[in-house]
């Protein structure tokens, strides 16, 4: 068996700032991630609604680290840990491996949570990984191509007024005002709070709701799903009064829970989890009583810190920094907060910086643009986005669409999926 200095596990936003870190001093280090690409997750609804093509979000980690010669890259799920022994067990296609280190860094994130409605994730899009971004990408396409008259087809749901569902609803409802304009679709927005967006609340909240309605949203706070089916979802207002929508797609974005690799950790270092099974750490950032095992980013709780990644690559960078002897072991892990922001629709982003600055419009929206262009990882990648948006949001092409067999509506209203997209401007645009 195989024994390194540090195994990272995970190549999200917290397990590649640790790596990255690492390699600034030398430290052998293999990084061992489910996938072999870095997902840029908080752009996965544009490459669900065709504005990114699905590679321009995903670099593979390998090209990411490439030159970074203390690091091995290795595809694969960690699925035991013996803590005492300082091994891991993982599953890759050839079969089970192990390995063994000296430091563990755990970064596996988080997966969608339905509020003990698991039978729900069946009947519901998510957006955590890539599959399931292309693949509500096709259903999209398939929904926006059914007969006029489909009106379930037509009706678009998304449950969860955070950031990820109002940046969703704000692009599916782009399709149907500036691509699919002859398609008479409905866009719903479901929140359980009294606002949208709760976390920014006030000037920030109510300029989303007001753009998002003056599109022709239906924005619908103080509202929970009580039922979902196959082609209708049952909400409950705050007054107790109960709709059905029919509808066949249902985005859901209103809770999470951590990947099941928490509860492994959880259970070979003793450690507690919160009720949505993520790691309750210590404030140096380690689990239980192990100094040798630390866990970061969304498969974690502390201090009430928000699931985004600049906490997940200041706790990678933090982790890493206490193993490379820069910082002391045993130093708590300070959050610096630089602000969080939202994309309403094109050219409207809210913007909640420090010292009280908040940005709407399109002011916000040029910040968000650079904020992203800033974090995107590679020049490749970063190039081929901005020559995406500059079709996308300049004009109205849709480039990850070209990616997809688009399915046409024939005489009859069946969709045919012969057609293969050729859209820099789409057929049935205005
Ligand atoms: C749709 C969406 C939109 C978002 N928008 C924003 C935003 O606008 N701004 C913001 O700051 N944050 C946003 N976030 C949150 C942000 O993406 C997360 O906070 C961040 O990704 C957390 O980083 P992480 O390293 O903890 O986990 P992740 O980035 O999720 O990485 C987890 C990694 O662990 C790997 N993994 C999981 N299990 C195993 C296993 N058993 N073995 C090996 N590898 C494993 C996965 O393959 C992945 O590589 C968004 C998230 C989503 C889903």
């Amino acid at each position: 068996m195989r024994t390194t200095e540090v195994v990272v596990i995970g190549s999200g936003f917290g397990g590649l700032a640790a790596a990255k870190q690492l390699a600034k001093s030398a430290v052998p280090t293999t990084l061992i991630s489910a996938t072999a690409e870095h997902l840029f997750q908080p752009l996965l609804y544009q490459v669900a609604t065709g504005v990114l093509p699905a590679a321009e979000i995903a670099p593979p980690i390998a090209g990411i680290l490439d030159g970074k010669d203390c690091i091995d890259v290795i595809e694969g799920r960690v699925t035991a840990l013996d803590a005492d022994a300082q091994v891991l067990t993982y599953r890759t296609e050839t079969g089970d491996r192990q390995i063994g280190y000296r430091r563990l860094i755990v970064a596996a994130g988080a997966a969608q949570g339905y509020f003990g409605h698991d039978e729900w994730a069946d009947r519901t899009f998510s957006l955590k990984t890539l599959d399931d971004a292309v693949g509500l990408r096709a259903h999209l396409l398939d929904c926006f191509a059914a007969p006029m008259a489909d009106t379930a087809a037509h009706t678009f749901v998304v449950v969860g007024g955070g950031a990820t569902g109002v940046e969703i609803a704000g692009q599916i409802r782009e399709l149907r005002t500036r691509h699919f304009t002859d398609v008479p679709a409905e866009v719903y927005l479901v929140e359980g709070a009294g606002d949208l967006l709760p976390v920014y609340g006030g000037r920030l909240s109510d300029f989303t709701r007001k753009t998002l309605e003056a599109e022709g949203i239906r924005v619908l706070t103080d509202t929970f799903v009580t039922d979902i089916d196959d082609d209708a979802v049952t909400v409950r207002g705050a007054d107790g009064a109960e709709q059905t929508i029919a509808t066949r797609t249902v985005v859901w974005s209103a809770g999470v829970q951590a990947t099941p690799l928490a509860a492994v950790v959880a259970e070979a270092a003793k450690c507690e989890t919160d009720r949505a099974g993520r790691l309750l750490i210590n404030p140096d950032l380690t689990v239980g009583a192990r100094a040798d095992i630390y866990a970061i980013g969304d498969m974690t709780s502390l201090n009430g810190y928000p699931g985004q990644s600049p906490v997940a690559m200041q706790q990678g960078r933090h982790a890493a920094d206490m193993i490379r002897g820069k910082t002391v072991t045993g130093t708590a892990f300070r959050y610096l907060d630089k602000g969080s922001m939202a994309v309403v629709n094109r050219h409207n982003a809210v913007v909640d910086a420090p010292l009280g600055i908040k940005l709407t419009g399109l002011l916000g929206w040029f910040t968000w643009l650079a904020v992203h262009l800033f974090y995107l990882v590679g020049f490749r990648n970063r190039f081929a986005a901005v020559w995406s948006w500059l079709r996308a949001f300049g004009g109205r092409a849709r480039p990850g669409f070209d990616e997809v067999t688009v399915p046409a509506r024939d005489s009859g209203g069946a969709a045919d999926r012969e057609r293969t997209a050729e859209r820099e401007e789409p057929a049935r645009v205005a």
